[in-house]
């Protein structure tokens, strides 16, 4: 649908995009073609898709894809969607907040223009519920390059980290405000995020891992065993992370933000490690 398409059907549901749910729909043909393109979905396919709006996306995947299962908290736009592919067999529309229920099923790939409000929610739940190989999200651009920052960036902080252990990240390409309406004030970037097998850690060092970045960024300025020992989150010794880092042939003065993800992991695990021994 192009600008006044939308503007008409909204207008005929007696709808207007809410600015809270982050409703900002894709009007650009020539965007909505080069996401599919990058998607690549095929037959073999199951997708899960959040937001689906008014279906700019829904309907190139539904036609590409072998599944597609479409969460929308709007109950004008699940009404709407419902009807324009009513007898559709390959889509499960669901009414819900994908952030408080995420539905169960097994998935190939993500596909989402996030609404920007919960974006880092969303990406976090699918993380934490799913393990699906490929997510594909536009965000807003200054989130998306802290997401695909490398180590010593400026961008690079705990949402690199923290994402990166689930997820390899890599940017796409930006997509102007133009491309939607309503026009948002911010670009977008869209990116692709592989999900990462090479990294294991446990419930509890999973745990102990998040509160190392958040640990690590918080003392952004410091060194990093400096920082974990100082942090109000965790209660380190500064003399045992010195050591790990050392074992690791890591130098003791490293800072947090260049400290790469496979690090922290390494880290997380040996100092799981230490715990349980002095325990
Ligand atoms: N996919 C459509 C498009 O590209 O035109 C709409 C994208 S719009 C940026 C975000 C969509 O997510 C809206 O339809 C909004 O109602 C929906 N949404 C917002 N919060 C949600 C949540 N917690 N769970 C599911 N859908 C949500």
């Amino acid at each position: 649908m192009n600008r006044s398409e939308i503007i008409d059907t909204a207008k005929a549901l007696g709808l207007s995009p809410n600015k809270k749910l982050g409703q900002n729909f894709l009007c650009d043909a020539g965007t909505i073609g080069k996401i599919l393109g990058a998607v690549g979905v095929t037959e073999t396919d199951s997708v899960l898709e959040i937001g689906p709006g008014l279906g700019a996306l829904t309907e190139g995947l539904l036609e590409r894809a072998g599944s597609v299962t479409a969460v929308e908290i709007d109950a004008g736009f699940v009404r709407y969607l419902s009807s324009r592919f009513a007898g559709e067999s390959k889509l499960r529309i669901i009414h819900g907040d994908f952030i408080r229920i995420p539905p169960s099923g097994v998935f190939t790939r993500a596909v989402s223009n996030l609404p920007y409000y919960c974006s880092s929610e969303v990406l976090f739940k699918l993380a934490a519920e799913y393990r699906i190989p490929s997510v594909y999200v536009m965000l807003q651009k200054e989130m998306a390059e802290r997401i695909v920052a490398d180590p010593g960036t400026p961008q690079y902080g705990a949402l690199s980290v923290s994402l990166g252990m689930y997820y390899r990240a890599r940017s796409l390409f930006s997509i102007r405000p133009e491309c939607f309406y309503p026009r948002p004030d911010v670009v977008s970037l869209f990116i692709e995020l592989s999900a990462r097998d090479d990294l294991r850690l446990d419930g509890d060092g999973l745990n102990l891992f998040h509160l190392l970045v958040k640990s690590a960024f918080w003392g952004r300025r410091k060194t990093l065993a400096k920082a974990l020992a100082d942090s109000p989150h965790i209660d380190l010794d500064r003399a045992m992370v010195i050591g790990i880092l050392r074992e690791m042939g890591i130098d003791e003065k490293i800072r947090g933000e260049n400290m790469s993800v496979a690090e922290y992991t390494i880290l997380t695990a040996r100092l799981q490690e230490a715990i349980r021994a002095a325990n």
